[in-house]
């Protein structure tokens, strides 16, 4: 373990760290509370072993302070025990109060102390693997399982906020709603996996697209998302005069350029329409705007297809 050792006393923190090196453990000193509160900022611990007198800050304190920050963020704890000279029953309570897990004596037997950083060490080993299969969990519940992109959902909340970021700034905000042509079709003749596998080609293709404008930084926090079915949107949080429309005429000519086969639509290869709109964004007017592309949309639907139609 990577354990943070908090003691105002050089010469017990040499003899704590000796004996917990002596375990297989890294040890990192603090020798006061705004000091162990910095080194917790900065690095990642195990546990925290918290002497309770020290000048100025005490342990109780620097706690609270550490478990405040912890509070931001969702599966932070880390396990903090308090050492102290007087085991009295008042600081024991003062000490889980404060956000502390548990409570050893300075003079504790060699043992005791292996056997507490034995269980201290299953509990580090728990909380890794609970904030891998969180991160997983948050992975899955913001992507399409099929394309990858981002989901529907993950979609909304994130146009939620860049909305409201653009109103305050006053920057247009830019969408493009897009639709595979002849997709029915499509399905009908090579069969429902070879569409799947079809929606993954547009998907990578359009997400590449937006990564390149990105890149080429004519636009900035572009993304493509799927908002459901052999529909996709790509979103321009910032966008400039015209940037929506090269954007959408961008990303109709990757996808034709993919050349893949589809023997139902017009010029034999898979492509796709877009509605392209850039708009001053007002308060709650979000719901509006994808109203406003997906007329646009089927403007280029009527117009011929494989076409971005732009306001
Ligand atoms: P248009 O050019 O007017 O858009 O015609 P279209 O045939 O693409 O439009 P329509 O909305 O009639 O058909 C969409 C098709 O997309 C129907 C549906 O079966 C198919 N589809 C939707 N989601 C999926 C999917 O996840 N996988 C596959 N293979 N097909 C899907
Ligand atoms: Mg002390
Ligand atoms: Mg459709
Ligand atoms: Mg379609």
């Amino acid at each position: 373990m990577k354990i943070l050792l908090v003691d105002d006393s050089r010469a017990i923190a040499m003899i704590t760290t000796a004996r917990l090196e002596s375990f297989g453990h890294e040890v990192r000193h603090a020798i006061n509370g705004p000091t162990a509160i910095d080194l917790f900022q900065k690095e990642d611990f195990d546990l925290i072993l918290m002497d309770i007198e020290m000048p100025g800050m005490n342990g109780f304190e620097t706690t609270t302070r550490i478990r405040s920050l912890e509070g931001h963020e969702q599966w932070a704890w880390t396990p903090i025990i308090f050492v102290t000279a007087t085991d009295s029953d008042d600081n024991l309570v003062t000490a889980i109060e404060a956000g502390g897990d548990d409570f050893i004596s300075k003079g504790v037997a060699e043992s005791v102390l292996q056997a507490k950083m034995k269980a201290m060490s299953r509990i580090a080993t728990l909380r890794a693997r609970l904030a891998q299969a969180n991160n997983r969990l948050q992975d899955q519940a913001n992507h399409d399982g099929l394309t990858g992109l981002y989901n529907r959902r993950a979609m909304d909340l994130r146009v939620d906020l860049l909305w409201e970021s653009a109103v305050q700034n006053g920057y247009a905000f830019g969408l493009l709603m897009i639709d595979v042509d002849n997709f029915k079709k499509y399905n009908d003749h090579y069969g429902h996996l070879a569409g799947d596998d079809c929606l993954c080609r547009v998907a990578a293709c359009l997400e590449e697209t937006a990564e390149r404008i990105n890149a080429e930084a004519w636009a900035s926090g572009v993304f493509a998302a799927r908002y459901g079915g052999e529909e996709f949107c790509v979103i321009l949080p910032e966008a400039g005069p015209e940037v929506h429309e090269r954007a959408g005429k961008l990303m109709v000519e990757a996808v034709a350029a993919l050349k893949l086969p589809h023997e139902q639509n017009a010029g034999g290869y898979v492509t796709i329409s877009a509605g392209a709109i850039r708009v001053m964004p007002a308060e709650g007017w979000v719901k509006e705007a994808f109203r406003l592309a997906d007329e646009l949309l089927y403007q280029a639907k009527s117009g011929g297809r494989n076409r971005c139609v732009a306001n």
